[in-house]
């Protein structure tokens, strides 16, 4: 040990490229994310029985709504089935 060097926590020197490694994987095994509940402001023109709200970001609806047209809540709609899946 070199007087004045740092002492890493990280035992090994490749752990960084593991980390990130690990990371994908872990994406790659969890395809669906939760995330706060979120509809969209024109679910409202929709048909009752059409107006759901979201509560995972990979969910193909929910992704269609543009961030803008994104309300948090669940605007008294019923949960998207495909946000179950
Ligand atoms: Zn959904």
């Amino acid at each position: 040990m070199p007087a004045g060097g740092t002492i890493s926590v990280f035992p090994e020197n490749d752990y960084g490229p593991n980390l990130w490694e690990f990371l994908n994987l872990l994406q790659e095994t969890k395809p669906m994310a939760k995330v706060a509940d979120y509809y969209s402001v024109n679910e409202a023109n929709k048909p009752a029985d059409k107006q759901v709200y979201h509560d995972n970001d990979q969910c193909r609806a929910g992704r269609d709504i543009p961030q803008s047209e994104r309300r948090p809540g669940r605007g008294g709609y019923r949960h998207c089935n495909d946000c179950d899946k």
